[in-house]
């Protein structure tokens, strides 16, 4: 009887790992918002995530500090962007890579879908999120690493994976029909840095960036003053400033103009490489971009919904 009791707890105890999942969420760390955003969506509540990039944080320059180093240390899996974003934390992913779970999810992404860039050989823009059609290839590479490190859950995170893919398609739907209804004469979006590649090529507007695709590279005076000249020959009166990066190249910009008898204004802030403040809708992937498109489509002519696609957005139009 003892002996039979013994072997049931044996089993029980065996059985333990299986269940044990439901009470303890995987401790994911990420590097970016977009990326813990997207961790969330398809992990839902078998996950604990912490994202290492904050509001206003520029990935580009950004390096792993003591406290995201224990983080790593404890997390189960570990999501990083790639593509070179984290410039500054490359050679510690690599060595990371080595000891733990990790998971570059970008570098997961069809090469032939993404823009190569002429300064860097064999390098690619890094800013997909800019774009729902790539953002859903990259939150198929977070299903998959979610998927490895817990296959227990593979249909929960499948189930949340299609629910939150629907809502990209939602936004990249409106994404189209406002950015359309801007004047063709003004899809011209100027910016700090060049993050918005995608974006561009996404909804046909051409994009013009003080700076090149990292943030990293110097904003010489020569584009400022060919920008200059690109905003008085094509009539163009709304720059876009980004919540990451300094707006003051962007100021030279707008001063260039006027000494040159032309206003310019700027048209709002955009979220390039960081999302809002979290636990608010412009702290989400959809919010951030939803903030994105209301405020570039309004800026440059098109009229849009005062709160945005989910009547959500935080100022109003
Ligand atoms: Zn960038």
């Amino acid at each position: 009887m003892i002996r039979r009791s013994f072997i049931a707890a044996l089993a029980f105890a065996a059985a333990l790992p299986l269940t044990a999942w439901a009470e303890a969420p995987l401790k994911v760390v990420a590097t970016t918002g977009m990326i813990a955003d997207a961790a969330r969506q398809v992990g839902g509540d078998q996950v604990q995530v912490k994202g290492l990039m904050g509001p206003g944080v520029d990935p580009h320059a950004y390096r792993q500090t003591r406290s995201d180093i224990v983080a790593m240390t404890r997390a189960d899996l570990i999501l990083w962007h790639g593509l070179y974003l984290e410039a500054q934390m490359e050679d510690f992913f690599h060595d990371l890579d080595r000891k733990r779970a990790v998971v570059a999810v970008a570098e997961g992404v069809d090469t032939s879908k993404l823009r190569a860039h002429d300064d860097y050989a064999d390098k690619y823009d890094p800013h997909l999120w800019m774009s729902p059609a790539l953002w859903r290839d990259v939150v198929a590479e977070v299903q998959e690493a979610l998927t490895e490190a817990r296959p227990e859950a593979a249909d929960l995170f499948d189930a949340n994976t299609q629910a939150f893919l629907a809502e990209i398609d939602q936004l990249e739907v409106y994404g189209k029909q406002v950015l359309a209804a801007v004047p063709e004469n003004n899809r011209v979006l100027v910016t700090a840095h060049d993050a918005f590649g995608y974006f561009g090529a996404d909804y046909g507007y051409e994009v013009l960036g003080i700076q090149g695709i990292s943030t990293q590279s110097e904003a010489g005076l020569n584009r400022i003053g060919e920008l200059v000249d690109t905003l008085v020959d094509q009539q163009l009166t709304a720059v876009f400033v980004e919540s990451s990066v300094s707006d003051r190249s962007m100021r030279a910009l707008i001063e260039g103009a006027a000494a040159k008898g032309h206003d310019v204004g700027i048209g709002g802030e955009l979220y390039s490489d960081a999302m809002g403040e979290p636990g608010t809708y412009e702290g989400t992937y959809i919010g951030m971009l939803d903030h994105n498109i209301t405020v570039i489509a309004g800026a440059l002519g098109a009229d849009v919904p005062d709160r945005g696609m989910n009547g959500k957005l935080s100022a109003g139009f």
